[in-house]
C-alpha cells in the first residue's frame, strides 16, 4: 500500500474550467457531510454510474447520484487535495486532506482518504477525523450514575488493568480518551501506544505504532514502561506479548488502559487466557471490564408511542414493573421528520455493562472457569447485561426497541 504525505494538505489546487461542476459537488458533499455529522463519506462506482454516500450514525444512507461524466474529475479533485498519485488507480493509496467545509470562518476538519480498486473503478472512503467532544464525561458516555462510580473508582486506582470492550466502531477508544483526561494532570505521567492515534490529546504522551518500521505494540510498551510512567493507554491488545506487558505492568504498578475485541466483559477474561496470558497474572492484574455498544436515540421531534401488543413488549424484555398506565408505558419508535432528514434518530449513545473484579471472580479466573460462569457470578453481583442497559434506555425513551435489541443482538 502507498501512503500519502501524513502532514494535512491545504494548499489548493489548479483546476480546469471543466473541473468547476465536479469542485461544486464536492464543495457541496462535504458540506452536507459536515451538517449531518457523517463519520464517513463513500464515493463509489457502480457498474453503471456512480453514488455518494454518507455514515451517519453508524448507518450508509445514500447522499446523490451524480452525473456520470463528473466522477473522474471528482475523484481527481479528492486525490489531488489529498496528494494521493492520481495516475495510479490500480493499488490502494492512502491520503489525507484538510478543509473547511462550511465555510472559510469554520474551524477545518481533516479527512483520512483510502482509495481501493474495484471491478468498476477506484472507490475512495474519506473518514472525518473527529475532533474530542466538547463534553466528555462518563455521564456523557452513557454511563449510569452507579457505573460512573464504579468505574470512577477503578481509574482511580493507582495500578491494575482496566479494559473496554466491543465490537469496532462502538465507541471504546473515545472511552479511554474520557478516562485519560480524567487522569491528566501535572502530577502524573501518561502514555499512550495507538495504531493511530486517533485524536491529539494535550498532556499525554501519544505514540503511534508503525509495524512496517518495526514499532510494535509490545516494542513501544516496553520503551513507555523505561520512561517512568503511572498511567498507560494500549489502543488495543491483540497478541500474548502486548497481552502479558500489559499485566504485568498493571501487576507492577502502572494503572493500564486497553480495549478488547470481545462481546461481553466476561469474555474477556477468557480471550486473554487464549492469547496465552497466565490465569493466576490475569486475575492479580485485572480490575475491571466494561462492554460497550452506540445506540441511535430516537429523533425528540418525531418519535411516537409504539402499538405493540402487552404480550411482544413483554416477549423482548420489556415488562411492566412500574405499574404505570399501558399506553404511557409503551416504548417510542422511529418515524423520521424534516430535521432527521426522515431517518427517525439522530446523534447516538452509549450503553455499557460494567463489570468490577471481585475476589468470587479471580478465584473463578484462576481455576480457568467459562466465561458463563463469570458471567454467572457478575450476574448476582448485581452487574447489568449491555441487553439490560438498552432496555433502560428504551424504557426513558431515548431509543427504541428495535435499535436495542439490534444493538446488544450478540452472535453466540
Ligand atoms: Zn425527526
Amino acid at each position: 500500500m502507498r501512503s500519502g504525505l501524513a502532514a494535512p494538505a491545504s494548499a489548493p489546487a489548479s483546476i480546469a474550467p471543466d473541473d468547476a461542476p465536479a469542485v461544486r459537488l464536492l464543495a457541496e458533499t462535504l458540506r452536507e457531510a459536515a451538517r449531518r455529522n457523517a463519520s464517513d463519506l463513500h464515493i463509489e462506482p457502480l457498474e453503471h454510474g456512480w453514488r455518494i454516500r454518507l455514515r451517519i450514525d453508524g448507518v450508509l444512507h445514500e447522499s446523490a447520484r451524480p452525473p456520470a461524466h463528473l466522477r473522474d474529475a471528482f475523484v481527481t479533485r479528492i486525490k489531488v487535495l489529498a496528494r494521493m498519485d492520481i495516475a495510479e488507480r490500480r493499488i490502494p493509496q492512502d491520503g489525507r486532506l484538510r478543509l473547511s467545509p462550511r465555510g472559510e470562518t469554520q474551524a477545518h476538519e481533516d479527512y483520512r482518504v483510502n482509495s481501493l480498486p474495484t471491478l468498476h473503478g477506484e472507490k475512495l472512503v474519506l473518514r472525518r477525523l473527529e475532533a474530542l467532544p466538547a463534553d466528555l464525561s462518563l455521564a456523557a458516555l452513557g454511563l449510569d450514575q452507579p457505573q460512573q462510580q464504579t468505574l470512577g473508582a477503578a481509574i482511580g486506582a493507582p495500578h491494575g488493568l482496566v479494559l473496554v470492550t466491543g465490537p469496532t466502531g462502538s465507541g471504546k477508544t473515545l472511552s479511554l480518551y474520557c478516562f485519560l483526561q480524567m487522569l491528566n494532570n501535572a502530577s502524573r505521567n501518561l502514555c499512550s501506544v495507538e495504531d493511530p492515534a486517533e485524536i491529539q490529546l494535550a498532556g499525554i504522551n501519544q505514540v503511534n505504532v508503525r509495524e512496517k518500521a518495526g514499532l510494535t505494540f509490545a516494542l513501544a510498551l516496553r520503551a513507555l514502561l523505561r520512561q517512568d510512567p503511572d498511567v498507560i493507554m494500549i489502543g488495543e491488545i491483540r497478541d500474548e506479548e502486548t497481552a502479558s506487558v500489559a499485566v504485568k505492568a498493571a501487576q507492577t504498578g502502572h494503572l493500564v488502559l486497553s480495549t478488547l475485541h470481545t462481546n461481553d466483559a466476561p469474555a474477556a477474561v477468557a480471550r486473554l487466557i487464549d492469547i496465552g496470558v497466565e490465569p493466576y497474572n490475569l486475575a492479580a492484574a485485572l480490575r475491571l471490564v466494561t462492554a460497550q455498544r452506540l445506540v441511535r436515540r430516537l429523533c425528540a421531534k418525531c418519535r411516537v408511542r409504539s402499538d405493540e401488543s402487552a404480550a411482544a413488549l413483554s416477549a423482548a424484555g420489556l415488562d411492566n414493573d412500574e405499574g404505570e398506565a399501558p399506553q404511557t408505558s409503551r416504548p417510542f419508535v422511529a418515524r423520521g421528520c424534516e430535521s432527521c432528514h426522515g431517518i427517525g434518530y439522530r446523534g447516538r449513545v452509549g450503553i455499557h455493562e460494567v463489570m468490577p473484579v471481585s475476589t468470587a471472580m479471580r478465584e473463578l479466573i484462576v481455576a480457568q472457569r467459562s466465561a458463563h460462569e463469570i458471567a454467572r457470578q457478575a450476574r448476582t453481583e448485581g452487574v447489568a447485561t449491555l441487553r439490560d442497559a438498552a432496555l433502560a434506555r428504551v424504557r426513558d425513551g431515548t431509543t427504541s426497541l428495535a435499535e436495542a435489541l439490534c444493538a446488544t443482538d450478540t452472535p453466540s
